[in-house]
């Protein structure tokens, strides 16, 4: 067991420090350190040194793992499961937030509006402030959610795409018999050969090419609606079906058919897999709503105009674009001819808006819009946007663990992102970055180098220091 060699006393005076003994996840031998509190922390070390396996897998693991014991069983089901780390002990551990994961399952809904909350402003910028067409009525923010039913696009139902399944995507090569899986849209594995049996039971062959059975049977098998449930016999070959249906033998058991249509609909709206939705969608073609145009709302809600755009259009603005429409409006120059109660509810959501859209554009996000979709987003991206959002918090007494936040970034917005850093620490939080960017490194209050160079070696020496002792 090796410790670390500490270096001079440090001058961030950190109030405490996150103490770890035997730390030996992954690739880590029996590592003891102590991690200052309340300080800009850098984990670095060259690649499989360890630094991540120390931050991530380690401090962030276990400060997750205690959370997930303190939430009531229920809950605990609607949080991924963390395993516990290979480490003796961890003392003077706070609750820990990584910035660089996804919270829950990402879906396509969730976007860089959602994320920053910074959509549910601009839904009461619309509310309160929008200029309404003669006739209509005033709207909640809640009616221009996408995510509502209120709100929702009655035919796209909110998602700005309809999806068309057809048989030809659905039966790529029709002159597969239904045995030899013409239908490539099925379930694979058993579920598959469950409803290719319950075909049998019901009097299809399934041993002609796809292509002679007769339509109105290629039909029902694809876009029925109904859903009958039959007796199946599995195993047997389809005259042995036939005989056993005529004596009514025992089945195997009851199965209930889908049709093929059905099944990836159902499956692309209810799946919890990402993988799953991502097998059946290749069988859906998508294209714009005709309704809304792909602006995800009802007609309602875009007959609401601020600014002379209406909502969808707002979302569809890069956050630099949005930053000059908003501008004059925080300061109270309308050009919109509004009432003075309008005009004070506009000034004051857009002084709120502008102030956290200018914290983005500093951090070199500019360029995104607010309906942009978080799974696309590059890691340094999605960190820096979370960053940002945290600004706004009132957390503290926090470790935020971060992955090389400035990936990605233009060398001129780096001051904003230690700007930012820096922010979070003043306001009485631990900052814990794995990083080699050399700049971060001499920003940081602490380093700690994981790992001398040979990689036969990695994760068995750990040294902590100020970095000041650090070579520059
Ligand atoms: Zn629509």
């Amino acid at each position: 067991m090796t410790s670390p060699r500490n270096m001079p006393p440090i001058t961030a005076h950190p109030t405490g420090f996150v103490r770890v003994r035997g730390a030996r996840e992954h690739n880590l031998r029996n590592v003891d350190v102590d991690i200052p509190r309340d300080a800009l922390v850098v984990f670095t070390g060259v690649s499989g040194s360890g630094k991540s396996s120390l931050a991530f897998s380690t401090v962030y693991a276990e400060a997750q793992r205690r959370y997930f014991e303190s939430v009531a069983p229920y809950a605990r089901r609607l949080i991924d499961q963390v395993g516990v780390p290979d480490v003796d002990s961890i003392e003077g551990l706070p609750p820990a937030v990584a910035l660089q994961q996804q919270r829950g399952t990402p879906s396509a809904r969730s976007s860089v509006g959602s994320v920053t909350t910074l959509s549910s402003l601009v839904r009461m910028l619309y509310s309160r402030a929008g200029s309404y067409p003669p006739g209509q009525a005033m709207l909640y923010a809640e009616d221009f959610s996408p995510n509502l039913p209120q709100g929702a696009c009655p035919q796209c139902h909110g998602l700005g795409r309809v999806y068309e399944v057809t048989e030809a995507l659905m039966v790529p090569d029709p002159s597969l018999t239904i045995r030899q899986r013409a239908v490539a849209s099925w379930p694979l594995a058993w579920q598959g050969q469950n409803l290719r049996d319950i075909l049998v039971t019901l009097g299809y062959d399934v041993d002609i090419p796809w292509r002679d059975l007769p339509k109105k049977q290629r039909d029902w098998i694809l876009f029925t609606e109904e859903t009958p449930t039959v007796p199946v016999y599995a195993g047997f070959t389809p005259a042995q079906t036939r005989d056993a249906l005529k004596r009514k033998l025992e089945p195997s058991y009851q199965g209930t058919f889908s049709g093929a249509r059905r099944y990836i609909l159902h499956t692309f709206t209810h799946t919890q897999s990402a993988l799953m939705k991502k097998r059946v969608a290749q069988f859906m073609q998508g294209s714009a709503c005709p309704l809304c145009e792909g602006k995800r709302l009802t007609k309602a809600a875009l007959s609401v105009k601020f600014a002379g755009v209406d909502i969808g259009e707002l979302s569809q603005l890069s956050l630099a674009q949005l930053a000059e429409l908003l501008r004059p409006v925080a300061a109270g120059q309308d050009k919109m001819k509004l009432s003075v109660e309008k005009r004070l509810a506009a000034q004051r959501i857009a002084q709120d808006l502008l102030e956290r859209v200018s914290t983005l554009t500093e951090l070199g996000l500019g360029y995104l819009s607010l309906e942009r979709s978080t799974p696309t987003l590059s890691s340094g991206e999605l960190q820096r946007l979370r960053l940002a959002t945290q600004l706004g918090s009132q957390l503290f007494g926090v470790i935020y663990v971060l992955d090389e936040p400035s990936a990605g970034l233009h060398p001129a917005d780096g001051e904003a992102l230690f700007t930012a850093l820096e922010r979070l620490k003043a306001a009485g939080n631990s900052l814990f970055v794995v990083e080699h960017d050399l700049e971060t490194m001499r920003r940081a209050d602490w380093l700690i180098d994981v790992g001398p160079a040979p990689a036969s070696m990695a994760g068995k020496c750990c040294t902590a220091g100020r970095r000041r002792g650090v070579a520059r």
